[in-house]
């Protein structure tokens, strides 16, 4: 297959302050190995991938490199560098470290359930479409609340997709949308599409990740990704 050069930064800084746990959410064990291993191996064993660049903590590289990268033969991470205080700093890490060229594939190192289908997808969305985020249809009926919780408006669910990771897009479109981003104080980044739509007012296309494609944020998803992990392994 001729296809484009893909990148890949893994995102594992930051505290996870919502797990509650000493150890960061991100190397708690799930099947006996970390929750970022998993995340690594769909990447390390993706076609469309020709490298990761691992993005963890400040002073983690080392583990990260030795525990994870090495031990498990993870032989695409191609550097293991420090995050920032906020992801969008973190991405900005990774993307000064990415070659000018082919498609960046952004992704939570907290989302374990990843795979090699869905980074399939991600690749053929991103060909036709330069930028492209995975997610899934809204099954809740999402409501937008005031500050006192008193619901202002109730958003047609038929529009509605709970976004997930990877983000993909190409190198230099996501490059120029952060460098300009960076100049800016006055904004509030969740994720990484609404950068390249709020500071290049780029079409962004969804694609379908999977309802199995959780972050692991709070005890409870452990569990559930344990299920989800068993039946994939
Ligand atoms: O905190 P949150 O759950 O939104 O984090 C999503 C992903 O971003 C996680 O994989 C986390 O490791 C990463 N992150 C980061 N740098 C930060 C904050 C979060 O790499 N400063």
């Amino acid at each position: 297959m001729n296809r484009t050069y893909g990148t890949a930064i893994v995102l594992a800084a930051g505290s996870g302050r919502r797990m509650g746990t000493k150890v960061h959410k991100q190397y708690l064990l799930l099947g006996g190995r970390p929750v970022l291993y998993y995340s690594l191996k769909a990447f390390q064993d993706s076609e469309v991938i020709d490298e990761i660049i691992l993005v963890c903590g400040s002073g983690e590289e080392e583990y990260c490199r030795t525990e994870i990268a090495d031990k498990y033969g993870l032989s695409k991470v191609s550097k293991v560098i420090p995050g920032g205080s906020e992801r969008y700093e973190s991405v900005w890490n990774g993307l000064q470290e990415a070659q000018e060229k082919g498609f960046v594939f952004i992704h939570d190192g907290a989302r374990p359930l990843v795979d090699r289908e869905m980074l399939l997808r991600a690749y053929d969305c991103v060909c036709e479409n330069r930028a492209c985020v995975a997610g899934m249809p809204a099954k809740d009926t999402i409501k937008i609340a005031d500050e006192r919780d008193f619901v202002k408006a109730t958003p047609d669910r038929r529009s509605l997709w709970i976004v997930q990771t990877p983000q993909v897009f190409e190198t230099k479109l996501v490059k120029n949308a952060y460098s300009l981003l960076m100049r800016e104080t006055y904004i509030t980044v969740t994720d990484d599409a609404m950068v390249v739509e709020q500071m290049l007012n780029f079409p962004i296309k969804m694609f379908q990740g999977s309802y199995e494609n959780i972050k692991i944020t709070t005890p409870e998803d452990l569990d559930v990704a344990e299920v989800f992990l068993k039946r994939k392994y």
